[in-house]
């Protein structure tokens, strides 16, 4: 069964990060966090958005590629792009999008949907609740 009920949005556009910069801390504190739990902590939480159903959550996606358009756009477009991350975020598990990527002016983008809560009776970070529930 599903435990997420909601996803958490979270984009970043700027100078990428090694992960020893990160951790010694050089990173600013919107950079996406090498785990995917880490998302959901105190410093991650408080930049994101928050989507509950997947149409919203492609609209976002494919808000966020229009405006940063990826380098290899050309040779995986958009629209294959979105139909992947629609296909996973309706899986029951691992159903979480972590796109990465530099744009023709070299600048990095990361645009993550992460699904929340992460396990059974846990708690949104941030108190969200689905209104369908
Ligand atoms: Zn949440």
């Amino acid at each position: 069964m599903k435990h997420h009920n909601h996803w958490h949005t979270f984009r970043y556009a700027g100078k990428a990060y090694t992960d020893p910069q990160r951790r010694r801390g050089e990173a600013p504190s919107t950079f996406p966090p090498f785990a995917v739990k880490d998302f959901l902590s105190e410093t991650s939480i408080k930049h994101a958005g928050t989507v509950d159903r997947i149409p919203a959550a492609l609209d976002w996606l494919k808000q966020g590629a229009t405006s940063s358009p990826p380098v290899d756009g050309a040779q995986f477009l958009l629209e294959e792009r979105l139909a992947w991350a629609d296909r996973t975020l309706g899986l029951e598990r691992g159903a979480d999008i972590i796109w990465g990527y530099y744009t023709n002016s070299q600048v990095y983008v990361s645009l993550s949907v992460i699904a929340c809560p992460r396990r059974p009776h846990e708690a949104c970070p941030i108190g969200f609740q689905d209104e369908a529930r």
